[in-house]
């Protein structure tokens, strides 16, 4: 039993359509998680296989290698259940309360968490994550995976800025990507998370 599988996807592929084609989200799915979901496992191997023979000569890769296959597959299983065909609107409750309290209202954490995922810098993703040390929401710019994001930390909401995931519908266009993406935010999911997160005691 491999430590990591790919889960499924919670509606069909087409189902988020016209806001994200079908194709791409079987495409998204089933061969860009799936690798990164392979890679997870394979370098806990080859990890294994270093111990065993002694030889930690290729750690830094291995290293690296197991951080970015992890968290990409962390990442896209968010990703799937971030959205839903009945999304979009706007969260309530205790999740608007502290957007509203930590963006200064909805349309300033959404501006933000736009602009950092329209702007990444060759591969990454936008989150809107828990920073338990000061009990705050905040909004990051993921590089790659797993790089940039402020130890401890806890996503609850990402978006994907990698070309692979919009690209076949919306060309070099990534600012329609998210724009269509809110429209499908599964809002539900997010508040889950939030309550979940902040049961976790701060990292100091
Ligand atoms: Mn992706």
């Amino acid at each position: 039993m491999p430590a990591y599988t790919l889960p499924d996807l919670p509606y069909a592929p087409e189902a988020l359509e016209p806001h994200y084609s079908g194709e791409i989200v079987a495409l998204h799915h089933g061969k860009h998680h799936a690798a990164y979901v392979k890679g997870a496992n394979d370098t806990l191997e080859l990890l294994a296989a270093a111990r065993e023979a002694g030889d930690f000569s290729a750690i830094n890769m291995l290293t690296r290698s197991f951080a970015f296959h992890l968290s990409g597959h962390v990442l896209h299983s968010m990703f799937w259940t971030n959205m839903s065909p009945d999304g979009g609107g706007r969260p309530d409750g205790e999740l608007a309360a502290a957007i509203d309290e930590f963006f200064g209202g909805f349309e300033a954490m959404q501006a933000q968490l736009t602009a950092a995922t329209v702007n990444v810098q060759g591969i990454g993703w936008g989150a809107l994550a828990w920073e338990p040390v000061a009990q705050r929401l905040v909004v990051e710019q993921i590089h790659d995976h797993q790089g940039n994001v402020g130890a401890g930390t806890v996503p609850l909401l990402v978006i994907d800025s990698w070309e692979h995931a919009y690209y076949l519908q919306y060309k070099n266009v990534k600012a329609d990507f998210v724009k269509a993406f809110w429209n499908i935010t599964n809002w539900v999911d997010v508040a889950r998370r939030f309550e979940a997160a902040r049961t976790v005691p701060p990292a100091l």
